[in-house]
């Protein structure tokens, strides 16, 4: 019975590591590790045992007798990849790496600027070795884990599975977090505070700005980034108060266009796509879910502005969103685009077949290709609609996917629409303290050093591109490299560990710790329940402050002697 890897795969590797036979591949070091979608089990090699399924994060080891029919085509994806790059040393890998030892004894304490899936792994690697005696995970949010919190998908459930490993990485006793701490900002604690006090300082945080289109009507109203809106359905503070045109006041389109096609467009596709049955079962955000469940939004065209075969979106979410009953997906392409035998246009052919029953008042996502925006349109400081060019597609002759350009014809149309999210990638802020490059948006490093004694991780450090677990093995090579770096020499902090605490509660009198924010989490799982969701979350920061805060100890010893005088 082999097991099959399904979409929710996050390709950290952990389950390569746990095959006692060596049948997942791509394996760490291996040609595609890092840039493949996924990880694919061999069907001919797999013994059964189960071992990648205890060891997956995210629950996406399936049996193959236990597939759902919607998950089936995974069986295929996953052999052929094995068609395609057959493995025939079954050499297993190394599975218990050996153990580096620093040469220098410590005790090192390092501080991780940024609580994502980059901060938490690097944490966990750091906290394999003895010598460090302690890491201090910062985050400018109350609530840790970055985008898996604010970005992935809310009917992605089995990708936040991921949170239990960052649970047992938070519980480590030499972990320590900081939150609701913003290094660098006025006021704040300061790169030059942390170098003071630690031995080294690695920044994790991502890139959290948006990328613009330069085209007219850009800063209508209705016309929103994709990082707002993803930040505004997963419960995200600072967009708590975004206006979304869903209505049929202020969208009487019905329709709503989102520009890019990579797996972000299709999470906003599918979010403002699907019946709010299917969403009031997620962690969705309390405010938007009930703006969703009034939402007049009938069709979401996404906009490809090159071939089927050239989308940004994987293989793994075009199965999952076909596999979807409570919507219509439906191609618009030229059938010409749709010949192609790689996996994108074999099933996206296979979706441009399917019949669409224009009487099941199903709302519909429409994925366009070789098509561009070049104005928005709007009315009164509004959006109304979206001027689009159609392209032809030049280069790429040597089937070198990413040499295929489009290039603008003369052929345009308008679609209405109420609302347009550009969803065409993330872009890194420039990080006090730090050199920038404007040009990709992420901080000059080698092999994740800055400088010796600063490092980067993650978005900031490669760019906005990969997915949960390839945030593991960018871990290991900073780490490498601040270990190298410590090995080295580097100069000792002159604060010590309880300096920094004093510091950090001088400036920040609000920071909470673990265990404010496990009170936290507690209290948003315990009002999920009651509505029979897995949790309800707390998007307001004074009200996540003050259920964080424990019970007043006066209060509870009266309490105490009350009951004590009472059973007396
Ligand atoms: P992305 O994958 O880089 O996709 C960006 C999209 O924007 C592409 O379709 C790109 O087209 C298009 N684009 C860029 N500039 C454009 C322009 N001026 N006009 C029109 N289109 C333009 O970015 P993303 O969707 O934000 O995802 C970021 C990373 O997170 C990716 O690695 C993604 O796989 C990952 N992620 C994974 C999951 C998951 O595994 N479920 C979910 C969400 C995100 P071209 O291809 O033509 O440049």
């Amino acid at each position: 019975m082999p097991y099959v890897v399904t979409q929710s795969c996050c390709a950290d590797a952990s389950c390569v590591v746990a095959c006692p036979v060596n049948c997942i591949h791509p394996a760490p070091g291996e040609p595609g590790f890092g840039s493949t979608e996924m990880v694919y089990v061999d069907p001919a090699a797999c013994v059964g045992c189960g071992a990648c399924a205890t060891a997956c994060p995210v629950g996406a080891m399936v049996p193959d007798a236990a597939l759902t029919t919607k998950q089936l085509p995974f069986l295929e994806l996953n052999a052929a990849y094995y068609d395609a790059f057959p493995h025939a040393d079954r050499t297993p890998v190394a599975l218990v790496p050996p153990q580096r030892r620093l040469a220098r004894p410590g005790p090192f304490r390092v501080a991780v600027v940024g609580a994502g899936p980059a901060g938490l792994y690097t944490a966990d690697e750091l906290l394999k070795h003895p010598e460090i005696a302690g890491v201090d995970v910062y985050d400018r949010l109350r609530t840790p884990y970055g985008l898996v919190r604010h970005g992935v998908a809310p009917d992605h459930a089995s990708t936040k599975l991921v949170t239990r490993l960052f649970e047992a990485i938070e519980r480590q006793p030499r972990f320590r977090y900081f939150l609701d701490v913003e290094v660098g900002a006025p006021g704040a604690v300061t790169l030059a505070d942390l170098k003071a006090h630690y031995d080294a300082v690695v920044y994790a945080v991502g890139a959290s700005a948006d990328r613009g289109l330069g085209i007219p009507g850009e800063d209508l109203d209705g016309s929103l980034p994709a990082t707002a809106l993803v930040g505004w359905y997963n419960g995200h503070p600072d967009q708590q108060d975004l206006t979304v045109p869903l209505g049929a006041m202020s969208n009487p389109s019905g329709r709503a266009v989102v520009v890019g096609n990579g797996n972000v467009a299709l999470d906003v596709a599918r979010v403002l796509a699907r019946p709010v049955d299917a969403l009031e079962r997620t962690d969705l955000a309390p405010g938007p879910l009930e703006q969703l469940r009034a939402s007049t939004v009938r069709e979401v065209v996404v906009l490809g502005r090159r071939g089927p075969a050239q989308a940004a979106f994987t293989v793994p979410e075009l199965i999952g969103l076909a596999a979807l009953d409570d919507v219509d997906v439906v191609v618009d392409a030229d059938p010409a685009l749709l010949t192609g035998d790689d996996q994108r246009s074999t099933l996206l052919r296979e979706i441009a077949e399917r019949p669409v029953d224009p009487a099941s008042g199903r709302r519909r996502i429409v994925l366009s290709f070789a098509v561009s925006p070049v104005e928005i349109l709007g009315e009164d400081g509004r959006v109304t609609g979206v001027r689009v060019v159609r392209n032809r597609l030049v280069g790429g002759a040597d089937g070198d996917v990413r040499a295929v350009r489009a290039e603008a014809t003369d052929e345009t149309h308008v679609l209405d629409a109420g609302l347009v999210v550009r969803s065409v990638g993330h872009r890194g802020r420039p990080v006090a303290g730090l050199p920038f490059d404007e040009r990709t948006a992420t901080v000059p490093h080698n092999r994740g050093r800055v400088e010796p004694g600063v490092y980067v991780v993650g978005w900031i450090k490669r760019g906005p591109v990969g997915f949960i677990g390839t945030n593991k093995t960018d871990a290991q090579e900073t780490v490498d490299t601040l270990l190298d770096d410590l090995d080295a020499g580097l100069p000792a902090p002159s604060g010590t560990d309880a300096d920094i605490a004093a510091l950090v509660a001088r400036r920040h009198p609000d920071a909470a710790d673990l265990a404010a924010w496990q009170r936290l989490d507690a209290a948003e799982r315990e009002r999920g329940a009651q509505a029979g969701r897995p949790r309800a979350k707390i998007t307001d920061v004074a009200e996540q402050r003050a259920v964080a805060t424990p019970a007043e100890p006066r209060r509870r010893r009266s309490l105490l002697r009350r009951t004590l005088s009472a059973t007396a």
